[in-house]
This record gives C-alpha cells, sequence and structure tokens, in this order.
C-alpha cells in the first residue's frame, strides 16, 4: 500500500520550518500533500493564493511531493486522498499539547490514520509564521526564516 501523509497546516505563510519537515520526511513516506485547511474562522494574512504559489514553488523539483487546499476536517480530508498518515512538527511543549489533542481526537475518529510527528531542527525551533507574519507588517526582513527560494 502506498504511504501517503497528509502535511496539514496554514502556511502563512510558508517557512524554513516547514520545508524542512517536508523534505526530512521524505523518506518515511511515498508522496506528502502539503495540504493549506481553509478555515472560515482563521482569516489568513495571505491569499490562498499565494500561499498555494509558493508552496508549489518551493516543491516543484520534489516529485513525490503535491501542493492542495481543503476545508473541513483534516481526517475527511485523509480519506478522501487515501492518506494513512498526518505529518506535523513539534518545536515545543505548548505545541506538544496542542498536538496530542489534535492527535488523539483525530486518532478516535479514525484509527487508520496515524499522526507522525518529526522535531523541528534546533535551528528552526524559533521560527514561526506568526513572527514572519510580523516582521513582514513592520517592515522588515523576513528572509532568513523563509526558504530559499521564497521572496516575499
Ligand atoms: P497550523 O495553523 O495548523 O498550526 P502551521 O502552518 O502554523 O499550521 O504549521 C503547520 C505544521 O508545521 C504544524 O505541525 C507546525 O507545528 C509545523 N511547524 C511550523 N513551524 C515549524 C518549525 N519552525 N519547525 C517545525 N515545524 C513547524
Amino acid at each position: 500500500m502506498e504511504r501517503i501523509a497528509v502535511f496539514p497546516g496554514s502556511f502563512d505563510p510558508v517557512t524554513k520550518g516547514h520545508e524542512s519537515i517536508v523534505l526530512r520526511a521524505l523518506p518515511l513516506f511515498d508522496r506528502i500533500i502539503v495540504a493549506i485547511g481553509e478555515n472560515a474562522e482563521k482569516r489568513s494574512f495571505f491569499s490562498i493564493e499565494r500561499r498555494v504559489a509558493w508552496l508549489q514553488e518551493l516543491f516543484s523539483d520534489q516529485e513525490h511531493v503535491d501542493v492542495s487546499t481543503y476545508q473541513g476536517l483534516t481526517i475527511d480530508y485523509c480519506r478522501k486522498v487515501g492518506a494513512n498518515y498526518i505529518l506535523r512538527g513539534l518545536r515545543s511543549s505548548p505545541d506538544f499539547e496542542f498536538e496530542r489533542g489534535i492527535g488523539q481526537i483525530n486518532r478516535a475518529m479514525n484509527k487508520t490514520v496515524e499522526t507522525v510527528f518529526l522535531l523541528t531542527a534546533p535551528e528552526h525551533a524559533a521560527i514561526s509564521s506568526s513572527i514572519v507574519r510580523d516582521i513582514i507588517r513592520n517592515g522588515g526582513d523576513a528572509s532568513p526564516f523563509l526558504p530559499e527560494r521564497i521572496h516575499i
């Protein structure tokens, strides 16, 4: 059976931290679908079109990485695309607490989907999309935290 993982997130915008998780997870899966969850309650800073375009540009050389968007529950999206794994990154204990709740609920809803966590590389532990947004909003240079191919 093909090992397909969904890497769900807002990617608002994609950072070096996200890029590193996907590249490190590539040997573990046959295919990774980087999927932007469209959340009606959460207003994004960058449009869905820009976020998709950045992810497509970033992973254009990776034939085992697809980029997509979805609405609704991640677990339902996994079923729809035939994914048995959800990929998430962990930076800190608040990340862990948050992910534990979601991971356990997802597993209660569908036992065939396992969540796989990769610990962030130490040099990416402080990077978050929200910090990058703050820097951009205030006219700073966010490029040290963005993938090299991405210019905002
Ligand atoms: P969400 O809105 O679901 O939190 P994000 O786009 O912020 O989505 O993050 C998607 C995934 O990437 C999450 O699992 C998050 O923990 C992980 N992630 C974000 N930043 C980093 C980083 N610097 N290092 C490792 N993982 C990260």
